[in-house]
């Protein structure tokens, strides 16, 4: 009689997903606010775009020019908050990979589990608090 083939099933992995955490509810938060954070971008940009559209309009390249100090400053906020949701739309990107990994809700540093209420206010923390100063994401 021939014996059926043994299917091997994986007894350790390196990273067991946690298991006091609602990740299903987890992703679902990132997700939203991903999506929140694509559509501040898009806005964001195209704003950018109508500053830098109505900059070639008035000519106001002449750094004397009132008005082209005002564009000047607006564009440079402008492109900062973008900076800033860019960042965060990479941090909920990175979180989304490592909930996909099993990593998610572990310290990138001492690999402890990081605490449920820390992820709450912070869903997209990589670090315990202890190690907050020296991952920043
Ligand atoms: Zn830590």
């Amino acid at each position: 009689m021939a014996q059926l083939p043994r299917r091997s099933s994986p007894d350790h992995t390196a990273d067991e997903p946690r298991t006091d955490l609602d990740l299903e509810s987890v992703a679902e938060r990132l997700r939203e606010e991903r999506d929140e954070a694509r559509a501040r971008l898009t806005t964001m940009t195209r704003d950018l775009e109508a500053v830098f559209a109505a900059s070639t309009d008035s000519n106001a390249d002449d750094e004397h020019d009132p008005e082209g100090q005002t564009i000047a400053y607006e564009r440079s906020q402008l492109a900062a908050l973008i900076q800033a949701a860019q960042d965060h739309l990479g941090a909920i990107e990175a979180a989304m990979l490592r909930l996909q990994q099993g990593s998610y809700g572990f310290c990138e540093v001492c690999h402890e589990p990081i605490p449920s209420a820390r992820l709450d206010a912070r869903p997209t923390a990589r670090t315990c608090v202890r190690h907050a100063a020296l991952l920043r994401g």
